[in-house]
């Protein structure tokens, strides 16, 4: 194998809604680019890779392809499943399992759910005013002025640094209450069935060739967490998934895959929960030995930004 490129995915939608919190790939614009990378690439699937891994498999195809989807969205099921199915090409799609075995929306996601109903400014007033009054933090506006662009090439300077407060500085049992209370003011309990996959959906996308990941139970930034919380998001999803799907091999992709995210601690219990390949987010086509553990994706989302 010469090369290896890894398409992650999130959103993929029929359209989306401008200044929203929620953006992605049009459905169209995955098709065509599927297309496209047919083209040049070889389209390899989910088993090819973990046989590869596993050593039951030699070699990859020179220029191989490997389509990937994060977040364990219902988009999944409603555009992505069916342009699969038409050019026979199977993917693996990364489960939160808290979504669907406990009808719950991780806070990631709740984020975009607030950001895209309440409007950027209104949410970040919210949120900060809220940190300020009931968590006495009150260094929440001065944050909004630090460069976060490392982490978020894409965003405004302003949601940049809100987005790295709430994903990286603010602690769990700050961050979770707060965007809870908010969330459950503005969403009915019944929105994680119409966000997510379904048991049932995810069961008819395994039936029809798909693999399930997991993209741990709750989708937290690992390094932040000690050793039972990294169990319980490592092991046990993993668990969750082979107990739903009967498939013995589970591959894992990391919630924020930056290098920072995957520390010795988080690499070490991967391996020892025997998950054959683990995905990141670090940008960039796989070439000459890869390391299972920390395999390169691209987005594509920066591809049509480059063009743009
Ligand atoms: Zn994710």
């Amino acid at each position: 194998m010469k090369e290896l490129l890894v398409q992650m995915y999130h959103y993929v939608r029929d359209r989306f809604e401008t200044n929203s919190g929620i953006r992605g790939l049009t459905a169209e614009e995955l098709e065509q680019q599927i297309r496209h990378l047919g083209e040049g690439f070889e389209f390899i699937g989910p088993e090819d890779i973990i046989n590869y891994f596993t050593g039951e498999r030699r070699r990859l195809p020179d220029r191989a392809c490997l389509l990937t989807f994060d977040d364990g969205l219902k988009d999944h099921f409603k555009f992505v499943y069916p342009i699969l199915k038409k050019y026979r090409i199977s993917g693996i799609f990364f489960l939160i399992t808290e979504t669907f075995m406990e009808g719950s929306v991780s806070t990631v996601h709740k984020i975009h759910l607030l950001r895209e109903k309440l409007g950027t400014d209104e949410f970040t007033n919210l949120v900060l005013g809220n940190l300020k009054e009931k968590y006495s933090f009150k260094d929440g506006f001065k944050f909004l002025e630090t460069d976060a662009s490392d982490n978020y090439r894409w965003d405004d300077k302003k949601i940049a640094a809100l987005k790295k407060l709430l994903n990286y500085k603010l602690p769990y049992k700050i961050l979770e209450p707060l965007i809870g209370e908010i969330f459950n003011r503005c969403f009915d309990s019944s929105i994680a069935k119409e966000f997510y996959l379904t048991k049932e959906e995810i069961l008819e996308m395994d039936n029809g060739g798909m693999v399930m990941g997991s993209h741990t139970h709750t989708h937290r930034v690992l390094s932040r967490l000690n050793g039972s919380e990294l169990e319980g998001e490592i092991r046990d999803s993993k668990r969750y998934i082979e107990e739903l799907t009967g498939r013995r091999f589970i591959p894992f992709s990391f919630p924020y895959g930056k290098p920072e995210v995957y520390n010795s601690k988080v690499l070490s219990l991967i391996r020892e929960c025997s998950y054959p390949c683990a995905f990141t987010t670090v940008v960039g086509v796989n070439r000459g030995r890869i390391n299972p553990y920390t395999i390169k994706r691209i987005d594509p989302k920066d591809i049509y930004r480059d063009m743009e």
